[in-house]
């Protein structure tokens, strides 16, 4: 059978529907359906997006060949429906082509009005409608739409102005006026004349004057919108194959054009920024097509309401907003009437908030598009449980209709939205971290302490950050850096914080010594306000008021719900009190990483953690760990008192030795100083921790199991803090994880030091408490083993940055240089260190849990790497049977709503 190409639809009926998306395209399916279902649509018929492959593949003439017979036979119909003739002189139909992606992808590509006139056809217009102004208006429309986008008048170079509308200028200018309905119909003609001059003069071709040739242009400029620059890098932005093609939808116009009893508007079932459960939207009288989108008049609102709050915000009156800005409800309340009863109509039939466009030819209603709104992550909330109680929509539904990551837009403050109007923009950097922050400029990372313990709010601006800033970064509103880029450490330790941060910004200059920081002429001082929006990358001068985010309401609903049905526990990793507590509130049960080795670097620490680096000898270590082990204890008791109740994972330290002792010579000789030894001992001791590779040095159990001091100083604390809490009437659950575990004596002998050492406290203290030994798996051997190191290991904690890292053999530090290229060049999707490798690392994951459980069927298993917050990582870590992910705090709920998802999808 000869494959279906062209479906018509019309007057109540369609050979397609809403289900078809694939195939008619998004805009296509939905005209088919509202057809359907007695929504009033002008009739036509939708070309599909296979023929838009098939264009690309045999190219034009030979598409158009194929789809003659198809196209003439259904515009024949359309015709009859509309009692007309598409090319007719003396009662012609007109026509619109439009585009339509499987997926929505808003003025992406081409849609071209009033297909079907020239100069004859014009005055036949004229005369059946004994409008000339509507006709000559439709037809400067088409000449320069049809201009732009099938005969490539539009200019490539954005600088220069659409030659049309410098048209359209010098002779509104000529005749001193400002609007384009200002213009009569001489006017008009005037303008005709002129575009089709300068189609001639740039193309070398005359103005097509045939219908069927003009609709053939059209149909194949649409296809070849398809692989125009924006719709390419949208497509890139969003995900959506090249292969989905574009379909064509061919349909009589319906005119807003034709005086003050038509319109044309775009409207919402429902508010798409608060998603509140309010109809609104923009209408224009006496206007056509995009208008009211491109700003060419200012349009009104829809709704009274809508136009009472618009005026307010705008200071205008009731009494001269009734009279001059009336609402289309006021203006044309028939008509508004109708228009209400059918997108409640549209909204109940497709169970989502739509967004549709609609025109009014002398009083008459047609609807010309609806589809899923695009929302703000608040909307995505509100809408999803608004429809969930008015019984719309299922629990599920209302679960996959939330998007995991789009969470996040709620879960940080934003700014105030008055206070961003008025607000100077200095310069951009990358959106690191999104949220709003505004505060004083610091420089320095012990400055920002300094002024935080005084109750100031900082923004720690900076070159770049070294992990020496952590505790400054952690006191701050935000973070700003000039170097450095979506993963540098301030973006990747911002994000884990949950912090504002812009990146890279690098209009800015930095003077460490003056203090100050220049962007684009204007200097800045210490102290003064600084405002920045890490959603979009914007840094504002001055203070800029912001809003905490709200997550109780609907927010704490829609997480209610995602607990009823997921089976993957969300823990966080967090490690201070604060961020257990944020995490905690944001519904994490348990922290599944604490690292200890970020609780070493406030003051007085840094030093007694240096001190036992560099010490000579074992005394000399031990003598460093006596002093730091009160400090970990109350670092402990404080963590275990935030997440009272539930599982604290506590990893031994695994630090990068290098990082924490002093390179520069001040810092060398305070440590020189502490320790009662001369600088240039400590300068050698620096020297001779220096590894080539670090990451694969002497790091993680290596450290535990060369030095066991620290093993048993970090155990004492740990069951310490834990004992002494106990007395207090406290329930901590400590779990110590043995970090970079890589063959199972290498475990066992950090097994038996926190167990001996349990043992004595529990000897001491005459009580004990329960807790358990695991490790992380982040070693390929160690999943390749993992039946044997489950023979003494309780739970496994997936480090998966350090596996995707060994895995793969890219180093985290290096992959800069050629991670953008492999990207680019497809040879890797994404950003392994950002979305779990299912096939590689995932693989390794899914066997080390069943040679785990072979061993201990009951060995809990959880995953701490930066994937625990990413959805699809998520739904794998539910597919393998995990127990539980780990996030940082502010992706928890992201997770959370993931893992629910994941059981819901779930056949
Ligand atoms: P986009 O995908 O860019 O929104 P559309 O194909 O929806 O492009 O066309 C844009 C606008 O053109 C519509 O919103 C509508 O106002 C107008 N339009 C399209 N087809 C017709 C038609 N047959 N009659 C009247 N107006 C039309
Ligand atoms: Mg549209
Ligand atoms: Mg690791």
């Amino acid at each position: 059978m000869e494959k279906k190409r062209v479906y018509t639809f019309g007057n109540g009926e369609a050979e397609g529907k809403a289900d078809m998306r694939n195939l008619l395209g998004g805009k296509g399916a939905n005209l088919a359906e509202m057809n359907l279902i007695g929504v009033p649509v002008p009739p036509g018929f939708t070309i599909t997006t296979e023929v838009c492959n098939e264009y690309y593949e045999i190219g034009k003439e030979a598409v158009v060949k194929i789809l003659k017979e198809d196209v003439e036979k259904a515009l024949h119909g359309v015709e009859v429906l509309m009692r007309s003739k598409f090319g007719d002189v003396e009662n012609p139909l007109l026509v619109s082509v439009r585009s339509g992606a499987r997926a929505s992808m808003p003025g992406m590509m081409d849609t071209i009005l009033n297909l079907g006139l020239n100069d004859e056809v014009v005055e036949g217009l004229s005369r059946k409608t004994a409008n000339p102004r509507f006709a000559w208006d439709s037809y400067r429309r088409f000449v320069q739409m049809y201009g732009d986008v099938v005969l490539g008048m539009k200019p490539t170079n954005k600088e220069d102005i659409d030659p049309f509308e410098a048209i359209i200028e010098s002779v509104k200018e000529g005749k001193g006026v400002k609007l384009d309905n200002e213009l009569d119909v001489e006017d008009l003609k005037e303008l005709v004349k002129r575009f089709k001059l300068a189609v001639k003069e740039q193309t070398g071709q005359d103005f097509p004057v045939s219908a069927y040739e003009q609709l053939w242009g059209a149909i194949c400029a649409v296809f070849n919108s398809w692989m125009n620059e924006r719709a390419i890098l949208y497509r890139k932005m969003e995900g959506i194959p090249a292969e989905w093609g574009t379909a064509v939808s061919v349909q009589a116009m319906v005119f807003g054009n034709m005086g003050n009893n038509s319109a044309t508007g775009v409207c919402f079932s429902r508010d798409a920024g608060s998603g509140e459960d309010l109809f609104n939207g923009e209408y224009l009288i006496n206007a056509q097509g995009e208008d009211v989108v491109a700003g060419i008049r200012t349009p009104q609102q829809i709704t009274k309401i809508g136009s009472q709050r618009w005026a307010e915000r705008a200071g205008i009156s009731e009494e001269v907003r009734s009279s001059k800005y009336p609402s289309m409800e006021e203006a044309m309340p028939e008509i508004y009437n109708e228009l209400d009863k059918l997108q409640t109509k549209l909204e109940n039939h497709y169970h989502d908030m739509q967004d549709m466009e609609f025109t009014v030819q002398e009083g008459k209603l047609w609807f010309l598009q609806t589809r899923n709104g695009k929302r703000t992550g608040a909307a995505m909330v509100k809408i999803a449980m608004d429809l969930l109680h008015q019984g719309m929509i299922d629990e599920k539904t209302a679960l996959l209709r939330c998007e995991p990551n789009k969470l996040d837009e709620l879960l940080h403050p934003v700014f105030d939205k008055a206070a961003l109007k008025t607000a100077k923009t200095l310069t951009r950097g990358l959106p690191a971290s999104p949220g709003a922050a505004t505060g004083q400029i610091v420089f320095f990372a012990d400055d920002a302490a300094l002024w935080a313990a005084d109750s100031k709010k900082v923004i720690l601006v900076r070159i770049e950050t070294s992990p020496e800033d952590l505790a400054g970064m952690a006191v701050a509103e935000g973070i700003l850096t000039a170097r450095g880029g979506m993963t540098s450490h301030a973006a990747v330790v911002a994000r884990g914080m949950g912090k504002c941060c812009i990146s890279g910004a690098g209009a800015m200059n930095v003077d460490y010594k003056a203090r100050t920081v220049e962007i684009d002429g204007v200097v800045l001082n210490e102290g003064d306000f600084i405002s920045l929006n890490g959603t979009t990358g914007e840094v504002y001068q001055g203070k800029v008021n912001t809003k905490a985010a709200e997550v109780s309401g609907d927010f704490a609903q829609l997480m209610d719900l995602c607990d009823k049905y997921s089976r993957l526990k969300v823990r966080t990793n967090a490690d201070t009190p604060h961020d257990a507590m944020v995490a905690r509130q944001f519904g994490a049960v348990g922290i599944g990483l604490c690292r200890t080795e970020h609780m070493f670097f406030e003051s007085q620490k840094i030093v007694a953690m240096r001190e036992m680096i560099l010490a000579p000898d074992v005394e000399g270590r031990k003598k460093a760990l006596g002093k730091l082990l009160p400090y970990q204890k109350d670092d402990f008791k404080g963590i275990f008192r935030a997440m009272d109740g539930c599982p604290v994972n506590i990893r031994l330290l695994d630090p990068p030795l290098h990082e924490f002792v002093p390179h520069d010579e001040k810092g060398q000789q305070e440590m020189a100083d502490a320790m009662g030894v001369t600088v240039s001992y400590i300068r050698q001791r620096v020297e001779s921790l220096c590894e080539h590779n670090p990451m694969l040095g002497h790091r993680g159990c290596r450290l535990g199991n060369t030095y066991p001091e620290i093993t048993e100083m970090q155990t004492r604390a740990i069951i310490g803090a834990a004992l002494e809490l106990k007395k207090e009437g406290l329930d901590p659950h400590p779990e110590i994880m043995v970090p970079l575990t890589g063959i199972l004596y290498e475990f066992e002998a950090q097994e038996k030091i926190i167990r001996d050492t349990a043992a004595q406290l529990f000897e001491e203290f005459g009580t004990e408490i329960p807790f358990k030994v695991g490790t992380m798996i982040e070693i390929p051997r160690a999943a390749l083993t993992a039946d044997r190191i489950a023979s003494r290991a309780e739970y496994f904690s997936f480090g998966t940055n350090d596996l995707t890292q060994m895995t793969f053999g890219y180093s985290r530090d290096d992959i800069a240089s050629f991670l953008p290229v492999y990207l680019e060049k497809k040879i890797l999707k994404v950003d392994p260190f950002q979305v779990l490798d299912q096939k590689g690392v995932g693989q390794l994951i899914e066997m080390a849990v069943q040679k785990g459980r072979s061993v201990r069927p009951e060995l809990k298993c959880g995953i701490c790497g930066e994937h625990g917050g990413e959805p699809s990582s998520v739904k794998f870590c539910h597919k393998v049977g995990l127990n539980y992910v780990s996030c940082s705090p502010f992706r928890v709920p992201i997770a959370r709503l993931a893992a629910a998802q994941a059981a819901v999808e779930e056949k």
